[in-house]
C-alpha cells in the first residue's frame, strides 16, 4: 500500500494554490469539482504522492463543516490500494468502524472510501483504487 495523496482544507483555492505551488514548484491541477462531497479540488503532484487542496462550496460540505470545527489544515490522508472493496471487506472483519462500506466515486474518477477516525485516533484515513480505464 501507498500513500496516494494529502488532503489539505482550505478556505480559497485562490488563495492557497499560489502558495502549494511556491512551496512545491509545480503547477497544479485545474479545477475539479466533486458533487458527492461539494468540493472544488485542484492537485499537486509530488513525486511520491499529491497534494489535494479541498474548498467546500456548500455550507453543508464537509470541508465547510471541517473549517468551522477545526480551522484550516489537514484533512485526510489517503493510501491507494489495488482491491479496495476486499480490503474495506478484511479490515471491518478486523473491527475497524467505515464511513463508507463500499466505495463511491472521488476526485480523478477514483473509488474512494473513509474509515471513521474514532477508530483510527481521530486521523480520517481514506483508501483510494484507481478505476480500470476501457
Ligand atoms: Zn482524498
Amino acid at each position: 500500500m501507498k500513500l496516494a495523496h494529502i488532503g489539505i482544507a482550505v478556505k480559497s483555492l485562490n488563495e492557497s494554490v499560489p502558495v502549494f505551488e511556491k512551496i512545491f514548484n509545480v503547477n497544479a491541477s485545474k479545477t475539479e469539482f466533486v458533487e458527492m462531497q461539494k468540493v472544488n479540488v485542484r492537485k499537486l503532484h509530488l513525486e511520491n504522492c499529491d497534494i489535494e487542496l479541498l474548498e467546500g462550496t456548500d455550507a453543508d460540505s464537509p470541508i465547510t463543516k471541517f473549517i468551522e470545527k477545526k480551522g484550516e489544515g489537514i484533512h485526510h490522508v489517503s493510501f491507494e490500494v489495488s482491491d479496495i472493496q476486499s480490503k474495506l471487506d478484511e479490515i471491518k472483519e478486523g473491527g475497524i468502524r467505515l464511513i463508507n462500506e463500499t466505495p463511491v466515486i472521488g476526485a480523478d474518477e477514483m473509488l474512494v472510501a473513509f474509515l471513521h477516525p474514532k477508530s483510527t485516533n481521530s486521523v480520517l484515513m481514506e483508501f483510494t483504487e484507481k478505476q480500470k480505464q476501457d
